[in-house]
C-alpha cells in the first residue's frame, strides 16, 4: 500500500513517541488489576485536559461511538431532545435521537456562522421542555465554532442537559467542560489529540448520571450503554476487554500536550489558523464562513468553475497529496485545510498551501501572489504580536 502525506482535518499525524508506544508489550487488560488503575489514571489525565473532574470514559471505538452512547444512554422513548444545528454533524445528532426512540426537535441556524446565543434564548423562553440538547463545538465540514461557554450555561439555566460533540474542537480550542457546564462531552483520539484512531472519549456529569440512573426503561444497547462502566474502579472490572495499547498511546499523546502546556497548544493553533485565514483571503479566495471559524480547520470556498472535488483529484494525481473537501451539499464547494494537533505546525501547513497553490494554478485560477509565501508572511506577523 502507498501512503500519502496527510493534511486532512483528522485523522492527524501521530508523533513518533506515540506510535512507538503501540508496539510495546502490555499486560492482559482483563486479568491485570493494575490495568484498571492505569485506565483510571489515563481517564483522569484526559479529564484534566478537558477541564473536568467528572468521570471520563475511554470507549473502545472511534469518536462516533461517544455521540451514539450519549444519545443511547440518555434517550427514552418519547423524550423531546433539542438538536441545535448549524452544520452537518449538528444536524446528524437527530438520527441518534430517533434511533433510540426520542423526538428530536431540530433548531437550525445559518451554517456560515456560530449559533446565535440570543436567538436560542428567545426560543427557550417559549419552549424549554427538553430532556437534553445536542450541539457541536467545531462542526468540521464547514469549520464553524460554536460558543459552548455561552450556549451550555444557557441551556442549563432552563434545566436542559447538554451533550457536546467536541471531537474536532478539544485541545485545539478550549472546551472547559466544568466551567461551561457540559453534561456529556464527547471527543476522539484522532483529531487534535493526535493519537491513533480507536478510542471515543466521554465525560459524564453527576446530573447526566442521575438522568441515566432514573430512567423508566432500560438502555437499548450494550456497547453504547454508558452505565456498564459504573463503579468499575470499586468493582475492579471493566465491561469488556480494553485495547491496552491504545490507552497507552493516548497516555503518551496527553503527556506531549501537557508538556507543551495546554495554553501554548491553544496559542499555536490560533497563530496557525489566523495566518491561514489571512493568507487565503490575501490570495483572492474566500473563506466559507462569515465569522466564528475554529482554529482547528479552515474551510475555503472554491470557485464553481473549478470545483473542490476536481481540485482534490488533481492534487492527488499530480502531487500525491490528499487534501480534504467537505461532505454532503458542501463536497464540491469547500476545500478544507486541517491544522489540528500535530498538523498545526508551520512547515506542514506551508507544504499543503504550496501544493494547493500549484493545483489551483494548473486549473487556471490566478491568485494574488503565492499562497505559501502569504502564509509565511502572515505567520511571521502573528509571532511579532
Ligand atoms: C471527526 C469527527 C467525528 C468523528 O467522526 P468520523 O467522521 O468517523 O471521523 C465526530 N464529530 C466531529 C465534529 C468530527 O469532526
Amino acid at each position: 500500500m502507498k501512503f500519502q502525506p496527510n493534511y486532512a482535518p483528522g485523522p492527524t499525524d501521530v508523533r513518533e513517541n506515540v506510535r512507538l508506544t503501540l508496539a510495546k508489550k502490555t499486560s492482559n487488560p482483563d486479568f491485570d488489576k493494575e490495568f484498571i488503575h492505569y485506565y483510571h489514571e489515563v481517564s483522569q489525565k484526559m479529564g484534566k485536559v478537558m477541564g473536568t473532574t467528572n468521570d471520563v470514559l475511554l470507549l473502545a471505538g472511534e469518536g462516533i461511538l461517544g455521540l451514539e452512547a450519549a444519545c443511547a444512554s440518555l434517550t427514552e422513548p418519547g423524550d423531546r431532545v433539542l438538536v441545535l444545528d448549524n452544520g452537518i454533524y449538528g444536524e446528524g445528532f437527530k438520527y441518534f435521537v430517533e434511533m433510540y426512540g426520542g423526538e428530536p426537535v431540530v433548531l437550525s441556524f445559518d451554517d456560515r456562522q456560530g449559533i446565535p446565543v440570543e436567538e436560542v434564548r428567545n426560543y427557550l423562553e417559549k419552549d424549554h421542555h427538553f430532556k437534553y440538547a445536542t450541539l457541536v463545538h467545531c462542526d468540521t465540514p464547514t469549520s464553524v465554532l460554536n460558543d459552548v461557554s455561552k450556549l451550555c450555561p444557557l441551556l442549563k439555566e432552563f434545566g436542559i442537559l447538554t451533550v457536546v460533540d467536541s471531537v474536532a474542537g478539544m485541545v485545539g480550542e478550549p472546551i472547559d467542560v466544568d466551567q461551561n457546564q457540559i453534561d456529556i462531552c464527547c471527543g476522539g483520539t484522532q483529531k487534535a489529540i493526535s493519537a491513533p484512531v480507536g478510542l471515543a472519549i466521554v465525560s459524564i456529569s453527576e446530573h447526566a448520571k442521575k438522568a441515566m440512573a432514573t430512567r423508566q426503561t432500560p438502555i437499548a444497547s450494550f456497547y453504547a450503554n454508558l452505565r456498564i462502566f459504573e463503579d468499575y474502579v470499586e468493582k475492579q472490572s471493566l465491561p469488556y476487554t480494553m485495547p491496552a495499547d491504545q490507552i497507552a498511546a493516548l497516555d503518551v499523546a496527553l503527556d506531549n500536550i501537557l508538556q507543551e502546556g495546554l495554553e501554548t497548544v491553544y496559542e499555536r493553533h490560533a497563530k496557525i489558523a489566523n495566518a491561514v485565514r489571512k493568507a487565503v483571503e490575501a490570495y483572492g479566495l474566500s473563506l466559507f464562513l462569515t465569522s466564528d471559524a475554529s482554529n482547528t480547520v479552515t474551510a475555503v470556498s472554491i470557485p464553481a468553475e473549478i470545483g473542490a472535488l476536481q481540485l482534490q483529484e488533481h492534487i492527488k494525481e499530480a502531487y500525491n497529496l490528499y487534501i480534504a473537501t467537505s461532505l454532503a451539499q458542501y463536497a464540491d464547494v469547500i476545500l478544507r485545510i486541517g491544522h489540528m494537533g500535530e498538523n498545526a505546525f508551520p512547515e506542514k501547513v506551508l507544504a499543503v498551501l504550496t501544493m494547493i497553490d500549484h493545483g489551483l494554478c494548473d486549473l487556471g485560477f490566478k491568485g494574488t501572489g503565492n499562497l505559501g509565501q502569504l502564509f509565511l508572511d502572515a505567520y511571521r506577523m502573528e509571532n511579532e504580536y
